[in-house]
């Protein structure tokens, strides 16, 4: 009898091996037909063998192989898992420092053929780049982080890259008018970055906690508005620290344009900085060493590094062809 690969996570969620190596193979099998083999073949091998140390609070990753191809659903769920971790570790040193409020800023252009899209995300750097220089920008703002995100338009066969960002900002600035920066303004300096003579799409959202219901005591009252603040400002890092490009966006429309969405993205991503920190929040990343163990996919939250004892149980799942399913070795 063949024993199924069960992790569950502390949550109790099951966490989703078997699916994520499923979408690998598929992605992998995209990037043969789009003659990228020798990612495809290493995508074919992602993940294949996990060594888990067996511990009290369920099985722990050890071991592994991932392929890092940046298309590579596998690699792109424990990035995301990654990058998740960092960023709730950041915003928590930063929090702690000093009394911040966080915004949630969403930064577009026009979609653009698959053909410009590797120039257009170019141009995005660069005019991210000005944005933030700008005095204004920079004088009202304490920290930021910043996602490139791409998804694919297979209607008519666009794309549409654009930067989420998390920008920390001291409380004042809601109310002082040399800080403030309505959304109408962030539209018109993110058209002067980019150099646009069209009006993009820009929103900015204040990350706010959801009203509670009234309190006799203010203090609980106060309490309870910081919980939920810090949940709305969890629900904000979340969706920054998703990754790039959705899975089922290179894995739905026709099979000829699934392969031209790989073989664009994959061209268009390479040397890119996807993801980028700023201001406060690079230093507190920097402080905190986090960029050191950026290829580590394995490890995801860093105290888990520490090995206590080599005596702990460790317990190996391998990819079951056959089965299209993960099960252990004995
Ligand atoms: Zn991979």
């Amino acid at each position: 009898m063949l024993e199924p690969l069960k992790d569950i996570s502390k949550s109790g969620k099951e966490r989703p091996w078997n699916e994520k190596k499923q979408m690998s193979l598929k992605t992998a099998s995209l990037f043969e037909k789009a003659n990228l083999v020798k990612k495809a073949e290493r995508m074919t091998g992602c993940g294949d063998i996990l060594t888990f140390k067996k511990t009290s609070a369920g099985l722990k990753l050890n071991q592994a192989f991932f392929c890092k191809v940046r298309l590579c659903p596998m690699c792109n769920w424990r990035r995301s898992l990654k990058l998740t971790y960092e960023n709730k570790k950041i915003v928590e040193v930063a929090n702690n420092r000093q009394k911040l409020r966080w915004l949630f800023l969403t930064l577009t252009v026009k979609n653009c053929r698959g053909d410009e899209l590797e120039d257009t995300i170019k141009d995005m750097m660069q005019g991210y780049n000005r944005l933030l220089k700008y005095k204004r920008v920079d004088e009202s703002i304490e920290g930021w982080f910043r996602a490139l995100e791409i998804t694919k338009n297979n209607e008519d066969n666009t794309y549409h890259p654009h930067f989420h960002v998390l920008i920390a900002v001291k409380p004042m600035y809601f109310s002082r008018k040399n800080k403030y920066i309505p959304q109408e303004e962030w539209t018109s300096l993110w058209q002067r970055a980019m150099k646009l003579d069209y009006t993009p799409v820009v929103h900015v959202q204040a990350v706010r906690a959801k009203k509670t219901k009234k309190n006799f005591e203010e203090i609980v009252a106060d309490i309870e508005k910081s919980i939920s603040e810090a949940k709305a400002v969890q629900k904000a890092i979340l969706e920054v620290s998703k990754y790039t490009v959705k899975d089922t966006d290179i894995l739905t429309g026709t099979e000829e344009q699934k392969i031209e969405t790989v073989f664009t993205l994959d061209g268009a991503m390479a040397n890119k900085r996807l993801v980028a920190w700023g201001k406060s929040l690079k230093k507190i990343r920097d402080e905190l060493r986090l960029a050191e163990k950026e290829n580590d996919l394995i490890h995801i939250e860093s105290d888990q590094n520490d090995d206590v004892s080599d005596e702990i149980q460790k317990v190996t799942a391998y990819w079951h062809i056959g089965l299209k399913t993960y099960v252990m070795k004995n």
